[in-house]
């Protein structure tokens, strides 16, 4: 079932809200970035995610495809959200599930979690190792 949870980067500069139902998963992914940011996500439709504050205060880096707009906060860093184009699914954003404030650590546990070969451009498949993402 969704539920709206409150969303922020580190300094508060970026809130968001986004209406989520973790038992529909998440994602770790093994790709560049993935690895050296330690995301976790969710990936939610547009009409899923209401951005709040902040707009002037995120910065957009983009690499390889350009298809993902990796998004961070200007004065703190934090990488709180970022949206992309999926040629079958369309427009979606990506929530690093660990920025949502008002999430509960017994949430977090018991999240399912779908682990990404992004490294190796293999998006449908798991990795050969998964434990260390
Ligand atoms: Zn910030």
């Amino acid at each position: 079932m969704k539920k709206t949870y409150k969303g922020s980067c580190h300094c508060g500069a970026v809130r968001y809200e986004a209406d989520v139902d973790l038992s529909e998963g998440t994602l770790k992914c093994n790709c560049s970035i993935c690895t050296k940011t330690r995301a976790w996500l969710t990936a939610i439709s547009p009409d899923s995610f209401r951005l709040l504050a902040g707009n002037t205060d995120l910065t957009e880096y983009q690499f390889n495809t350009k298809n993902i707009h990796h998004l961070f906060c200007k004065h703190c860093g934090v990488r709180s959200f970022g949206w992309g184009e999926d040629a079958t699914d369309g427009k979606f954003y990506a929530v690093h599930i660990t920025c949502l404030d008002d999430i509960g650590i017994d949430e977090l546990v018991n999240a399912p979690v779908t682990y990404i070969d992004g490294r190796h451009d293999n998006w449908r498949s798991p990795p050969a190792e998964a434990p260390y993402l």
